[in-house]
């Protein structure tokens, strides 16, 4: 963990500066001099490497502690408690920590960024029904639809609508016990506890409680005993009338290697996507995000940025950032030239990828979770050749190319393989709803809408 600490360092010192409005002279004076030292479990050790420092470590907890827990928090996704060392070898002494992180328990036990709250979601078309049914959930938790499922491509949005959901109903039931998980901390903690035979307490933690919120469920497929155990967990909950809130990357039907049962109960709650955001959404998102973090961007910047990054939220902040780390580089206000300039390698002229049969498999063979090499290969099983008859059927219809061609490919398939292939998607699409709106989610993520 420490390498990636370090790697992201200075973005982490310059997050704490823009959000704490730390002035510049403190930040030269003090903060610049702050160096990860070492990690250990959850705990990171900042030293202060800074010669003739008349301030104790102490002060320094006192002061960075908490905007340095929270800028971590948000640009790594990872919770650490934090401490400081000065070189001389005070540490920041641990009643006080202690003492704090009392304080703070509720915020840091329940794992939520401060930032993603309702307040800071702009809605959109892309994701007005998402939120609106996030917000009715929030409201009544336990009664408006169990499970909420919600799902939608990286960097969209969902992460920050679940903690919203919980920072929301936290404000109105304080004593709410909520959890939030990722789907990943969920086995790695159903692991740990069989392997150190506490599977009662796993049992005891999850089952008995107002709220759980459970962040990427891909990432449960194909392990057998984390679906199995959440199950029992969702069931538990869902009997008990307890909200549970979902998301995904994509619908329910569609993640491979999920049980049909848990499928089932995921479907029988509510289902809700977000899209790609349009160009006003990603514009007043952009336009916030300027606002919050207090940076001066000209609007042919933002409309620089607005255009040519379409896919991700994610990767629309991203590029403000780097806009403005350029500039304090440079000591420049920021303008649509140097705009220009500092997202040179983001941005590249010719911004959208065009629809080939390559891009066609990438993206189906993503969709389904597994690999284009499968695609491509002549295996037989239903996961796999299905998913390849879809890819068939794509590239008739996207692409000009002919039939020898999409057999190319597709790993040197014969042309009456494609020509099967592609009527048996027609077929299958006159008599079969659900596969109509995965042809629709596919093409979509072809061919992104401007
Ligand atoms: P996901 O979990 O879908 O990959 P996140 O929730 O982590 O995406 O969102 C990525 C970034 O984009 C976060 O910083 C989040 O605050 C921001 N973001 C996403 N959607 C919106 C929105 N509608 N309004 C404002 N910020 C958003
Ligand atoms: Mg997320």
């Amino acid at each position: 963990m420490l390498p990636i600490i370090k790697e992201k360092w200075n973005e982490i010192l310059e997050l704490m500066k823009i959000e704490n409005d730390i002035a510049e002279v403190a930040f030269t004076t003090w903060v610049i001099h702050f160096k990860p030292y070492k990690v250990e479990g959850n705990m990171l050790t900042v030293s202060v490497e800074k010669e003739n420092l008349v301030l104790d470590a102490n002060w320094f907890s006192k002061k960075f502690r908490m905007p340095l827990i929270i800028s971590i928090a948000e640009v790594l996704e990872t919770e650490f408690d934090v401490r400081f060392i000065i070189p001389d070898g005070t540490e920041t002494d641990s009643d006080m920590e202690e003492e704090e992180s009392k304080a703070d328990s509720s915020a840091v036990n329940t794992h939520l960024n401060p930032r993603y709250t309702f307040d800071t979601f702009v809605v959109g078309k892309n994701n007005d029904i998402a939120h609106a049914t996030a917000l009715a959930v929030a409201e009544d938790p336990g009664t408006y639809g169990n499970p909420l499922f919600i799902y939608g491509g990286a960097g969209l949005g969902k992460t920050h609508l679940l903690h919203s959901i919980a920072h929301y109903v936290l404000s109105k039931h304080p004593d709410y016990r909520i959890i939030y998980v990722t789907s990943e901390e969920f086995t790695n903690e159903l692991v740990h506890s069989i392997q150190h035979k506490q599977g009662e307490s796993f049992k005891n933690k999850y089952r008995n409680i107002d709220m759980l919120l459970i962040d990427d469920i891909q990432f449960i497929v194909n392990k057998e005993s984390t679906q199995e155990e959440f199950f029992h967990t969702f069931t538990t909950l869902y009997e008990s009338k307890k909200q549970i809130v979902i998301s995904s990357d994509k619908p329910p039907k569609d993640i491979n290697g999920l049980e049909d049962r848990l499928i089932t109960r995921f479907k029988a709650g509510l289902t809700v996507d977000i899209q790609p955001p349009n160009y006003e959404t990603r514009m007043a998102i952009l336009k916030k995000r300027a606002e919050l973090d207090n940076i001066k961007v000209d609007d042919e910047s933002l409309n620089y940025i607005a255009t040519n990054i379409k896919s991700s939220i994610r990767e629309l902040e991203g590029a403000l950032k780097q806009i403005y780390n350029f500039s304090r580089l440079r000591k420049q206000t920021i303008n649509f030239s140097l705009t220009k300039e500092a997202l040179e390698n983001i941005i590249s002229p010719e911004e959208k990828r065009p629809v080939t049969c390559e891009l066609i498999i990438e993206t189906v063979a993503e969709h389904f979770n597994i690999s284009p090499d499968d695609i491509k290969s002549t295996k037989r099983n239903k996961e796999i050749a299905y998913p390849r008859q879809i890819c068939m059927y794509l590239c008739r219809k996207m692409t000009a190319d002919s039939l020898q061609a999409v057999g190319n490919s597709l790993g040197k398939k014969d042309h009456t393989t494609i020509i099967h292939g592609e009527k048996k998607i027609s077929d299958d699409l006159k008599k079969d709803e659900n596969l109509q709106n995965t042809i629709d989610v596919l093409i979509k993520k072809i061919n992104p809408p401007k």
